[in-house]
């Protein structure tokens, strides 16, 4: 029955990505870097050592996913960094983009989706320079958003000409993506609780482009927060909602009801409460908090009402580090209600289904053999995923991640940016 390039590996705990409890003492069986069965540790014992890998110390999980990163912005707090960021070049923001997927492989996260740069940096670096054998992180990156002028986004993207529509600026860039990101609202505010702004954009613009989106193969994210923005970007047809803070209860039920996704990005608001010393003129602490708790509460409304949730941590953020931020993210989505098992679901399977990508997002038969090892029980994650004892990938223990202690701190020290040590 048994072939001799199988590999019988034994686990203490599996949680496979489906949103279930972890399951205790499993055979995972690889064949050809493809899983082939998954049973009860009853016989294994029973099998030739040769054919067995002994990991019941430890636990494994699926790849993780970060639904929403901004590769070209590190996590720093220093205001003058984050400006000359801004105003860097393609060449200079290269180093910068390769520590960053660092920071995300280094943590277990091998599939990101970017949530935009201005100058479509990350794209180019996509079609120029990424090589995912030698670094496998996939990358997917709407290049330049989309934002009215006048208002929030410049940051991230461009805007149409004043005589054009959003579908028209969106043609006439035809950027090589199958990705589009809107910006549909302003950011939130840090020192007036719940305060809401205007749509940028009408729902017949976004439902225009949305059609044609669909037509072209291309998904739409939609920057949004506050009831309007967000209704209007739901009712147009788009695929995903990026934050959604203060979009309220009737948004939720549409996006169950429509199975549109959300990516809460709840740790952005965290990091601006456990950094507002730096920033005092512009950030009033309690209301962030306020902010925060607001959105855990929308986020357990979510998980009741079944919306489609994705995990994801606007890394690049003011004090949102790539990479690490997963766990604080993952942290949250637990204090909101969310078990364990399901919070990994967030980060594997929604993922998976949200970045279309069929390789990752469970541990299951039929499936390639990709997965994260931490050791330890899962009452230790999800901080362990900080120090992964290995991952498979497609069946084989990965070479090029290494459990070096200096390999773990790259992402403190070693990127050597444009104005040279990237600061935290
Ligand atoms: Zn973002």
């Amino acid at each position: 029955m048994t072939q001799k390039s199988s590999n019988h590996i034994r686990v203490g705990s599996l949680i496979d990505g489906h949103g279930g409890p972890a399951r205790k003492k499993q055979v995972v069986v690889v064949e050809s870097g493809y899983i082939v069965d998954i049973y009860d540790d009853i016989a294994a014992e029973k099998l030739p050592a040769e054919l067995v890998t002994d990991l019941t110390h430890c636990v494994i999980l699926p790849i993780l996913i970060d639904s929403h990163v901004h590769l070209c912005m590190s996590g720093s707090i220093d205001q003058e960094f984050r400006e000359k960021q801004l105003e860097a070049t393609y060449e200079e923001l290269v180093p910068m983009i390769e520590e960053h997927l660092r920071h995300h492989f280094s943590h277990g996260v091998l599939a990101v989706r970017d949530g935009g740069d201005r100058s479509g940096c990350v794209l180019r670096y996509l079609e120029e320079r990424h090589d995912p054998s030698a670094l496998p992180v996939l990358v997917t990156s709407p290049g330049r958003a989309y934002h009215r002028r006048d208002r929030y986004g410049s940051l991230i993207g461009v805007c149409p000409e004043d005589d054009e529509s959003l579908l028209q600026a969106v043609l006439r860039l035809a950027q090589p993506t199958r990705l589009i990101k809107v910006v549909n609202s302003g950011l939130n505010s840090m020192t007036r609780f719940a305060q809401q702004t205007e749509p940028q954009f009408s729902r017949q613009q976004l439902g225009e482009l949305v059609s044609e989106a669909k037509r072209l193969g291309c998904k739409v994210m939609v920057h949004a927060n506050g009831e309007d923005p967000v209704r209007t970007a739901i009712k147009a047809g788009c695929h995903s909602i990026e934050h959604g803070f203060f979009m309220g209860r009737q948004n939720l039920e549409l996006m169950a009801e429509k199975g549109v996704y959300w990516v809460p990005t709840i740790y952005t608001m965290k990091a601006y409460a456990l950094n507002a010393e730096h920033y005092r003129a512009s950030i009033d602490v309690k209301v962030v908090e306020q902010n925060l708790a607001h959105q855990l509460e929308q986020v357990a409304l979510a998980r009741e009402l079944g919306v489609k949730v994705a995990l994801g941590t606007d890394s690049g953020s003011i004090g949102v580090l790539h990479g690490e931020s997963m766990m604080e993210e993952m942290k949250l989505f637990m204090r909101a209600g969310f078990s364990l098992a399901e919070t990994i679901g967030c980060a594997t399977k929604q993922g998976a289904q949200l970045l279309g990508l069929t390789d990752l997002g469970t541990i299951e038969p039929g499936k390639p053999a990709n997965f994260l090892v931490a050791r330890g029980t899962p009452s230790q994650l999800p901080r362990k995923l900080t120090y992964l004892e290995t991952m498979y990938l497609n069946g084989q223990p990965s070479q090029a991640y290494r459990r070096d202690p200096d390999y773990t701190t790259l992402r403190k020290f070693e990127g050597v940016a444009f104005s040279g040590k990237v600061r935290y």
